[in-house]
């Protein structure tokens, strides 16, 4: 039967190649192999070994390994190119390392995948041995080699080793452009990943859509909306493929970069769309407290798009939340676990409490807790909580929701300024002094707020107090002269909600020159009168802010929109549309 004519070593080779991945079919060319007795032909045990592994055979594959005498380079790179490549991340180093014991000298091959095994698992010991050994070798130069060792740092958030083996590969290849893109934009460096993207542009390099992708979402992150537009342009120029993923991503762009019609054209335009695509539409809308919108899609998709899932319902309880659409929230809550059978998570958990709680609902947001029994409360309920207190001026509870959130998270410097605000709003001013103390012996501080705003298609990036832009003196007499307008027509600054610890006139100063009043100033200054002012902060605003863009709307008759931590603000004409509550 297996055995046949002439080159019955070639008719062994075929049995192999026509076993594919099948275990049994190779397992019986094997027990051929070894009736025919070429148990040392290295090609054909090649073919079997790397099939076996294909094959997911890996306790088989290390037998085979083991039993063969003299295993070559062009055997151990293909077994750990295909280990690495069928997701056994594992035995691909433990291959590397029986290839080093038998002397074996690695190819490019093979250093190319053991690294990218290590870059999987996040090996990066291991990773670092192994770029020691592509220098002794002298492969430093494999572009190859190189790419995966930029993926592999990259992928290790080693961002600064990563770069040094991008800028030293002569030759760039489209991996080690998207690797190193991916790697800043996925540890929340989106302007190095613009940036990349732009020397990209420059060196007029061929990108395409996993490149696109992670461009797209870095813009969501700095709310680069003009680089966000151009890159949407380009596919559309070019006639690239928008699949969902794509659409996707230019759908959360332009949600986050503050364009919600945009995002809602490119929605409408597709032919395909996914759970996720559906998902992000909502949420987009949501993050802009269009609640009847979000509400809408969802509606639709249950009509006429796929099933829902779990983060659907993320998406619409929290668009619910943010626009005060609490019983519509309710029977969506209860539908999510009746209909659809989805245990509600954390993530749901947290809308719920917000919804009821931003709704004045403290008791039932409070109930809501009481009654979560398969998850535990974390933090991020509690938090919501608390801002639920704090807005609606409610200390008792909120001293509970506080206790709850500093058992779990003692070191949170945010859940003490909370706290002490919510004392200080109560007048109790001995409670502010405790917790102050408190913060200054555990050596707690405020994180540092910034401000971006994109302007020609540059991000510019402000903290507080910052003198660090060249034009910065122009920038604040700007600003003072904006303020002095603001108060001639009833502003006043505000200091109730920031930090207890700034003495007075530090206060005001510091409120003067937050860092979005200093991207705004920056932002009137440098764009035309009609166009929108998109600013990004990456705290919660603050009320004094929060107030002043109000009136500086009125003041400039200049719409503004500014995303913060939790939503959208889009101020125009002396109101806001979160209706003050965020
Ligand atoms: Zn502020
Ligand atoms: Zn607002």
């Amino acid at each position: 039967m297996l055995t046949s004519s002439n080159n019955p070593h070639r008719s062994l080779y075929q049995y192999l190649i026509r076993a594919g991945h099948r275990i049994k079919p190779l397992q019986q060319t094997h027990a051929q192999i070894i009736i025919s007795g070429k148990t040392t032909s290295l090609p054909l045990l090649t073919k079997l070994i790397t099939s076996a592994c294909a094959a997911d055979a890996i306790v088989y594959t290390r037998r085979l390994l083991f039993s063969i005498s003299n295993p070559d380079s062009f055997l151990f790179s293909s077994l750990i190119k295909t280990s690495t490549k069928h997701n056994h991340p594992v035995d691909s180093l433990v291959f590397y390392q029986y290839m080093l014991v038998c002397n074996v000298e690695p190819s490019s091959h093979a250093f190319t995948a053991v690294i990218k095994a290590c870059g999987n698992i996040s090996a990066k010991r291991i990773g670092k041995i192994v770029h020691c050994h592509v220098l002794v070798n002298g492969y430093g130069s494999d572009r190859f080699v190189q790419a995966a060792l930029v993926s592999f740092y990259a992928k290790c958030n080693e961002l600064k080793v990563a770069r040094e083996v991008f800028d030293e590969m002569p030759q760039r290849s489209l991996v080690a452009w998207n690797s190193m893109i991916a790697g800043y934009e996925q540890n929340g460096l989106a302007d190095d990943a613009i940036r990349l993207f732009c020397m990209m542009r420059e060196d007029g390099f061929q990108f395409d859509s996993v490149t696109l992708v992670s461009v797209l979402s870095a813009c969501s992150q700095v709310g680069a909306l003009g680089l966000g537009c151009w890159i949407h342009n380009y596919i559309n120029c070019n006639k690239l493929l928008v699949d969902p993923t794509i659409a996707t991503s230019l759908i959360s762009m332009y949600g986050r970069c503050g364009d919600v019609t945009k995002a809602r054209q490119v929605f409408d335009s597709l032919s395909r769309k996914n759970v996720i695509t559906w998902t992000a539409m909502i949420s987009s809308y949501g993050m802009h407290g269009y609640g009847n919108k979000a509400m809408e899609i969802f509606r639709l998709m249950k009509l006429h798009g796929p099933t829902p899932n779990s983060v659907t319902f993320i998406a619409i309880l929290s668009a619910c939340a943010h626009s005060g659409l609490v019983s519509e929230g309710r029977l969506v809550y209860t539908s999510m676990i009746k209909d659809y059978g989805i245990i509600p998570k954390m993530e749901h958990h947290v809308c719920m409490v917000d919804m009821f709680g931003r709704g004045g609902l403290l008791n039932e947001a409070y109930q809501h807790i009481q009654d979560m029994k398969l998850v535990k409360p974390g933090s991020a309920v509690w938090t919501a909580m608390l801002g639920a207190c704090k807005m609606h001026k409610n200390v008792d509870l909120g001293v509970i929701a506080a206790n709850n959130l500093l058992a779990i998270e003692p070191q949170h410097p945010g859940h003490y300024v909370l706290l002490s605000n919510i004392y200080a709003m109560a007048g109790k001013m001995d409670q502010v002094e405790m917790v102050r103390d408190v913060m200054i012996q555990k050596g707690l501080k405020k994180p540092v707020g910034y401000a971006t705003i994109e302007v020609d298609q540059k991000t510019y990036l402000f903290s507080m107090g910052d003198k660090s832009h060249p034009e910065s003196t122009t920038i604040y007499r700007f600003l003072d002269d904006l303020m002095k307008k603001c108060r001639a027509i009833g502003y006043t600054p505000a200091s109730e909600s920031v930090m207890h610890e700034l003495e007075e006139e530090e206060r005001v100063h510091a409120l003067r020159y937050h860092s979005e009043k200093l991207a705004l100033a920056f932002g009137l200054m440098k764009t035309e009168q009609n166009s929108i002012i998109r600013i990004v902060k990456n705290l919660r605003v603050c009320e004094d802010c929060h107030v002043a863009f109000k009136f500086i709307s009125l003041v400039t008759k200049r719409k503004i929109i500014v995303r913060d931590k939790l939503r959208f603000h889009h101020f125009d004409d002396g109101a806001c549309s979160c209706l003050d509550y965020w």
